[in-house]
């Protein structure tokens, strides 16, 4: 029986359009904290539609690549920079093809991006959060095991869930991992018979 979780991200999508609303409405918000508004969070979607693809992809990219680096290597505060980072520069990316694509705005304008450091913020805890709240077993399939060649014993880096043949990157014997609880064991092929590992 597999788990689903530890195939994607749990609950991208949603996760991702929160991101995006929260990078949307808090990164046009560039008067905080003097007054706070939605008339441009609206409004930007309708100057360039190839600029609302920019900051979709670009936004989309910022949540997900921390996300799946925290996965790797569960440092929170790091990959959250990351996030803060990824976003303030698909602002600006995001920002160039609206001023350069709609009519109302042009490049005199576009200074105005350097304002979107509350987005980046805002989103910078978002993830921040969001990895705090990630499913533990989805973040143990991601999490790696050593298990050694039982030929020329060299060590191997294997997912911590994964069970099924690997070859060496020695001596290219090929071998079994069996995972169990979060350990792995390397196996001689034949050793166990193939019907075992069938089980989903
Ligand atoms: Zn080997």
């Amino acid at each position: 029986m597999e788990n689903d979780t530890q195939h994607g991200y749990p609950n991208l999508p949603p996760k991702v359009f929160l991101f995006i609303l929260i990078a949307n409405i808090i990164g046009t918000n560039v008067f905080i904290p003097h007054y706070f508004t939605l008339e441009f969070a609206f409004s930007i979607w309708t100057w360039s539609l190839f600029a609302d693809i920019v900051f979709i992809i670009t936004m989309t990219l910022s949540l997900i690549i921390p996300l799946k680096l925290h996965a790797k290597n569960g440092d929170i505060f790091t990959n959250g920079l990351i996030c803060g980072g990824l976003v303030y520069f698909g602002y600006m990316i995001s920002w160039f093809f609206v001023c350069n694509l709609s009519d109302e705005f042009s490049m005199d304008d576009y200074t105005l991006v350097y304002h979107g450091y509350w987005g980046a913020l805002a989103c910078m805890i978002t993830s921040m959060i969001m990895m705090a709240k990630t499913d533990p077993n989805y973040i143990d399939s991601k999490q790696k095991n050593n298990v050694k060649c039982p030929n020329c014993n060299k060590l191997l880096r294997v997912p911590n869930t994964f069970t099924g043949n690997a070859n060496c990157t020695g001596c290219d014997n090929e071998f079994r991992v069996v995972s169990l609880n979060g350990l792995s064991v390397a196996v001689e092929v034949g050793e166990i018979p193939d019907s075992v590992n069938h089980s989903e």
